[in-house]
């Protein structure tokens, strides 16, 4: 859906994206995770043409952009940094021009903005001027208009930010949804959690670089160790003896490929387990191993 070669946006002397190969297969929840500063806003800005790179390829749903872009854009949905809206008009009023202004069937345009606006829980929505509406309200509008047209591809820079966690507990749900119904997602963030519960596919940015891409099941893949917890600990240790990584309190890490294999093991000596399973790497690990830095510039929740 997105394929870049060597893409790089410098300004002055500052490379806000370096050489970054990009690609977002189809059916794809790609998260985008770097800290500040680490180029992801101006990546996705330069797949909506919204900025030219300096050198490099993008392609978007397999046309050369910013070349073919208007081809493109009819099916890409975008939410960046901050939706444009008519600040004097209500948030329903803004979805009806957007909509107008589309290549869209004027006779269904009522049903189509009163659904978007259900879906990103703005339903109820009063006849409120959107200077009025807080973060979180012009963060869902800008979604809802994203949503007007059901797109191949949802490109959204930081969806939950400003949104209260039942906000982002909301937004999530229907990043979902819609995924489920076939659009492809790329979305940036720096909260690692994000990423972990939403995409499938996870994309490290580091001071402009694409440090690492993958499946998240591949980078999260298992470390070849089993933890488990045991009130019989001390056996556990005694019994499996060089094979113990680690040990803490009732907690035991066991150098070990199979997890249900080892479990018949302790119990068929008569040992209890509270607890136990394969060992897989986090995220946080993942990123820390990418960056060789640390995750202190991201946030952990
Ligand atoms: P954030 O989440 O804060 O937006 P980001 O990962 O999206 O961070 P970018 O906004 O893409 O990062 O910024 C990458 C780098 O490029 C930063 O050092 C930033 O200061 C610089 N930069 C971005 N836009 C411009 C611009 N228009 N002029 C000069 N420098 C810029």
């Amino acid at each position: 859906m997105i394929e870049t070669v060597q893409v790089t946006k410098t300004y002055g002397r500052v490379r806000a994206v370096d050489g970054v190969d990009l690609a977002v297969p189809e059916g794809a929840r790609y998260g985008l995770l770097g800290p500040n500063g680490s180029g992801k806003t101006t990546l996705i800005r330069m797949l909506l043409g919204l900025v030219f790179a300096t050198s490099g390829e993008i392609s978007v749903l397999g046309r050369p952009v910013p070349r073919r872009l208007h081809e493109v854009l009819p099916d890409v949905g975008a939410l960046v940094e901050g939706p444009a809206a008519y600040g004097h008009l209500s948030g329903r009023a803004n979805l009806r021009l957007l909509d107008a202004a589309g290549r869209s069937v004027r006779r269904t345009r009522r049903r189509r903005v009163e659904e978007a606006l259900e879906r990103v829980g703005l339903a109820g929505v009063d006849a409120r001027p959107v200077r009025a509406y807080s973060l979180g309200m012009r963060q869902r509008l800008g979604l809802a208009a994203a949503l007007l047209r059901t797109p191949r591809l949802l490109i959204l820079d930081e969806p939950t930010n400003g949104l209260d966690p039942q906000g982002i507990h909301e937004i999530r749900r229907l990043l979902l949804e819609v995924n489920a119904a076939g659009t492809t997602l790329l979305l940036s963030s720096h909260l690692l959690a994000e990423v972990e519960q939403v995409c499938t596919w996870v994309g490290i940015m580091d001071r402009g670089r694409l440090v690492g891409q993958d499946e998240l099941a591949a980078l999260q893949a298992p470390t070849g160790r089993v933890v488990l917890r045991s009130p019989d600990a001390d056996r556990v240790v005694a019994l499996l003896d060089g094979r113990v990584a680690d040990r803490d309190g009732d907690r035991v890490a066991v150098i070990h490929p199979d997890a249900a294999a080892l479990n018949a093991q302790l119990v068929a000596a008569g040992l209890r387990v509270a607890e136990i399973g394969a060992e897989r790497r986090t995220l946080e690990q993942v990123v820390l191993a990418a960056t060789g830095a640390g995750t202190d510039r991201m946030e952990r929740r």
